[in-house]
C-alpha cells in the first residue's frame, strides 16, 4: 500500500488534486476539489462533472436522511 491510497478524489472530476486532502473541501462524506469547486457556477446541466456530482450527492444523501435539516435551515430564510 502506498501514501496514494490516502489521497482524496474528486466527486466531480474523479481527479485527485495536487495539494491532496487540503486542496479542495468535504461535503458529508464527499471530496470537491478547490478546482471543481471553483468553476462549480461555470458549469451547465449537461456538463459531465456536473452529472457525476449531482449523482454521488443523491447516492450519499439518500441514505442519509440527516441532510433534511439544511432544508429546514434553508426554508426558514
Ligand atoms: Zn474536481
Amino acid at each position: 500500500m502506498t501514501t496514494r491510497s490516502l489521497l482524496p478524489r474528486c466527486a466531480a472530476c474523479q481527479e485527485t488534486p495536487e495539494g491532496g486532502l487540503h486542496d479542495g473541501l468535504w461535503l458529508k462524506g464527499l471530496f470537491i476539489c478547490s478546482r471543481c469547486c471553483h468553476h462549480l457556477t461555470d458549469w451547465s446541466n449537461d456538463e459531465n462533472k456536473y452529472k457525476t456530482l449531482h449523482e454521488a450527492l443523491k447516492r450519499t444523501w439518500a441514505s442519509n436522511p440527516a441532510w433534511r435539516k439544511y432544508l429546514a435551515i434553508a426554508g426558514n430564510t
